[in-house]
């Protein structure tokens, strides 16, 4: 038992250097993509540099600078049931490409100019708003979930029921904080493509995981998981009982 211990404890140990050095190489690609799309953005637009969609690239940079630790802590986990499925990765890929790839394809580039839409300066104002509510709650259910966040569907085999921080009402804050950014994203990104189909793009995804999701956690927590139902709601929070 003290020898399958001391190798779990070595294997992790060796996980975390080469996720440190892993984690060096690989921060390079993002922050060079942002850089080099900015540079794009400023190149094109010119004089025309317009700053909702300067606070888009700010607030998606965030995003994924608050993500980014958790990725790597995250390679540490042992999974020990999952409920990952095709049609979920593929829906995953649609969350990539309409949060991230097609606005930053838009900004850099002219070519889907032609879906552009104008909404008066209060709607950049809103949206404003919402992302940092919706940064805000991100980061604090990143801090509260911990390790046992993941990307897809999965329980670790040292996983445990989160009920504190923003999960004591909420069942779904990090749910609750990506709906935020993509309701925001259509009014800083004012383009039919590249801004508004964030919106059908993580609906898609959100209506297929939460019922999954909630039955993972029914299948692993039982009885508590049901209490917490009670409890809380899934993504406005619940005040009575
Ligand atoms: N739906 C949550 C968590 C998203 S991360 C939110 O929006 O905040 C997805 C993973 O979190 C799932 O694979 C599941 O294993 C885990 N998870 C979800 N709710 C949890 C909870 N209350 N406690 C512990 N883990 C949870």
């Amino acid at each position: 038992m003290r020898r399958i211990d001391a190798a779990a404890a070595q294997d992790r140990g060796a996980n975390a250097t080469s996720g440190v050095y892993g984690a060096r190489l690989r921060l390079w690609f993002p922050v060079l993509l942002f850089g080099l799309v900015v540079a794009a953005y400023v190149w094109r637009r010119g004089e025309q540099v317009r700053w909702p969609e300067l606070c888009w690239v700010l607030a998606a940079f965030l995003q994924l600078a608050i993500r980014w630790p958790h990725v790597q802590a995250n390679r540490a986990n042992r999974v020990a049931r999952s409920k990952v499925c095709p049609l979920e990765q593929w829906l995953m890929f649609g969350v990539f490409l309409t949060l991230l790839g097609l606005p930053m394809f838009y900004l850099a580039t002219p070519w889907l100019d032609l879906f552009d839409y104008r909404l008066p300066l209060p709607y950049g104002g809103a949206a404003v708003a919402m992302m940092v509510a919706s940064l805000w709650l991100f980061y604090r259910s990143h801090a509260d979930l911990g390790r046992h966040w993941s990307p897809s569907l999965e329980v670790h085999t040292e996983h445990r029921l989160v009920s504190q921080g923003v999960y004591r009402r909420l069942r779904h804050p990090m749910y609750a904080s990506i709906w935020l950014f993509a309701l925001a994203q259509p009014l800083l990104v004012q383009n039919w493509v590249a801004g508004a189909l964030a919106i059908p793009g993580f609906a898609l995804l959100y209506f297929l995981r939460v019922p999954r999701e909630e039955e993972l956690m029914l299948e692993t927590f039982g009885e508590d998981y049901r209490d917490y139902m009670r409890r809380t709601g899934r993504v406005l929070p619940r005040w009575r009982g």
